[in-house]
């Protein structure tokens, strides 16, 4: 049984006959669509800017591909033919960006060999993209302080005001390969299932990440007044005590604990000392901390 025959657009058989040692014909070769990578942050941490996809779409056309199962495979190598970065305007990435991936076209030549693995990618074998490039700058996604030259304080991994601190992958100086991964064509829909790339999140979801990183960012923000108090009522009970020794030992603690060791404080405190912190207004700051009281 041979494997489903596409038409493959005189336009695009040219691009893929640039290639070619010899003109080829649309039978002759197989085409399918795959994501090579984007601007959400990854597993690492890490992103690619949005000049880092430019330029990876420009330096992939004509880099092979390999399928990780069988790296030595001899006709099991796909060349992309083209490639380009797509907006997604209605998906936002974790760092607050419009969504953008690089989209590529890649060809493999129909044989004896490849038969198999085409109908593989047909029946859309889910497998994730991996792309090997050189990036010659990384930038904090804060910041944007150079990692490499003078790195900043923000952690990679952590909130800052609601913003996840990631690293921005820029600079790209070299495509290498990319590995296989393939991305299912159904032409019949005319749709490209990204497979590499993970599904976009539903509305449900992205409000759920949201309130998450909001809520995240309001205790980190919590954590550090009830500190800047608890050093404060500390000089009280022991006034030689080092702010920075209490500040240590608040940076260990959960919201819960810092308010019990806020209120064990606050108890030794000098009475006077007390009584005139509530009188600026430190009551108010008890109201809104109140509702973290489990
Ligand atoms: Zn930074």
């Amino acid at each position: 049984m041979s494997t489903k025959k596409r038409t493959v657009p005189a336009e695009e058989l040219a691009l893929i006959n640039r290639f070619a040692r010899r003109e080829l014909t649309e039978e002759e070769v197989y085409t399918f669509p795959v994501v090579l990578c984007d601007n959400e942050t990854d597993r690492d941490g890490e992103r690619f800017s949005r000049e880092a996809l430019d330029k990876l779409a420009e330096l992939f056309v004509g880099k092979t591909g390999i399928f990780d199962h069988d790296p030595k495979g001899r006709n099991q190598t796909a060349r992309i033919y083209a490639a380009e970065v797509v907006t997604d305007t209605d998906r936002v990435t974790r760092s607050g960006e419009p969504y953008a991936c690089v989209k590529a076209k890649a060809y493999m030549m129909r044989t004896a060999g490849s038969a198999d693995l085409i109908r593989e990618i047909d029946g859309g074998i889910k497998k994730e993209v991996s792309v090997s490039c050189a990036a010659s700058k990384k930038r904090c996604g804060i910041c944007g302080a150079d990692m490499r030259v003078s790195p900043c304080s923000h952690i990679k991994g952590c909130y800052y005001g609601g913003r996840l601190a990631d690293v921005v992958l820029d600079g790209i100086t070299d495509a290498y390969e990319w590995s296989f991964v393939a991305v299912p064509a159904q032409p019949a829909a005319g749709i490209t299932k990204a497979l590499g790339a993970p599904d976009g999140f539903s509305a449900e979801r992205k409000a759920l990440m949201r309130e998450i990183e909001n809520s995240r960012s309001e205790i980190a923000e919590m954590k550090r007044d009830i500190t800047a108090e608890i050093v404060r009522l500390g000089q009280f009970c022991v006034p030689a005590c080092d702010p920075e020794w209490v500040r240590t030992i608040c940076k260990n603690m959960n919201a819960a604990e810092l308010l019990r060791f806020k209120e064990k404080t606050r108890a030794k405190a000098r009475p006077g000392y007390v009584g005139s912190v509530l009188s600026h207004g430190s009551g108010a700051e008890e109201k809104d901390h109140s509702r973290f009281k489990l």
